[in-house]
């Protein structure tokens, strides 16, 4: 059996000049958790061409759904900002990753700290009935540098507290942090600052970072990851991964060159 599906494109959205979503049908055999990431791309010269994408869509979802950069000279990107509907797109069958609330020890309060396309993994777990089932606080912050940039903005604010089956643990659980950096916006700054200066708990109403209470999932740029790994081992959190669960998870939204 080949190690990927053909799928088709069912959905495109451009929310910026530098960010899209787009959705896909998704072959029934595919099996993967909330917070998974696969290996997605394009056939270019009757080869796959692929680079890995965090799924956005949860697993009970007919459909796949993904969030994506446009990197003006990125051999993926640059190609597939153009998808249209009914077009191929090339879909790993081995989903994997560490953002599952699995690989984390229980406690009161998940923490998901993200930056840019860092959003997606989260969108999935946050659509999980599990996830409020583990946890009695969810707390999902999202770091951006313009407000365009805040893709799902009204579905978090709006249509999914409204949804028919998760809408009243949504509503009663899930706390939606927007940030932004480089614009005027009701919150600013950077998601370290923000923790460090202590403004992110007075404002969502709760107490500072504790190993007891607080488990954190991060998926941002690796400069983000770098300074969050260490301010959280500075405070006695330990790393978990897919065989030893414990107070956090990383998983970088991208990689540097
Ligand atoms: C575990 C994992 C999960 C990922 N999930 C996603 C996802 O859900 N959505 C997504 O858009 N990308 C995601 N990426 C990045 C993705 O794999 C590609 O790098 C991206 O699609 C660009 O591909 P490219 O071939 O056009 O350029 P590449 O040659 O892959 O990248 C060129 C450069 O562009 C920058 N860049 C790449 N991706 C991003 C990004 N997402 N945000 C900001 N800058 C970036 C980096 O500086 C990179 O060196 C993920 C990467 C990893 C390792």
């Amino acid at each position: 059996m080949s190690a990927f599906n053909e799928e088709r494109v069912l959905t495109v959205h451009h929310w910026t000049d530098r960010l899209f979503s787009f959705t896909t049908t998704r072959d029934p055999s595919l099996r993967f958790s909330n917070g998974h990431f696969t290996m997605i791309g394009l056939r270019v010269n009757d080869k796959p061409l692929l680079r890995a994408y965090s799924i956005v869509s949860a697993n009970y979802e007919e459909h796949l759904e993904f969030l994506s950069i446009k990197v003006e000279d990125g051999p993926l990107t640059s190609r597939l900002q153009h998808i249209k509907v009914g077009d191929s797109i090339v879909v790993g069958r081995k989903p994997t990753g560490t953002l599952l609330i699995d690989y984390l020890l229980p406690a009161k309060r998940l923490y998901m700290f993200s930056s840019g396309t860092g959003l997606a993994p989260f969108l999935s777990v946050i659509r999980d009935p599990d996830t409020y089932e583990k946890f009695e606080e969810v707390i999902l912050v999202h770091g951006v540098r313009e407000v365009a940039e805040l893709a799902y903005h009204d579905y978090l604010t709006q249509t999914l507290p409204a949804h028919e089956l998760l809408g009243e643990m949504v509503s009663k659980q899930l706390k939606y942090y927007p940030t932004v950096t480089r614009e005027a916006y009701k919150n600013t700054g950077r998601i370290t600052t923000l923790i460090e200066n202590g403004k992110l708990f007075s404002d969502l109403g709760v107490p500072t970072l504790d190993r007891e209470q607080d488990r954190i999932m991060i998926c941002g740029s690796p400069g983000m990851l770098r300074d969050l790994k260490t301010m959280l081992e500075a405070r006695g959190f330990n790393e978990g991964n897919t065989s030893k669960p414990g107070d956090f998870v990383i998983e970088r939204a991208f990689a540097e060159q």
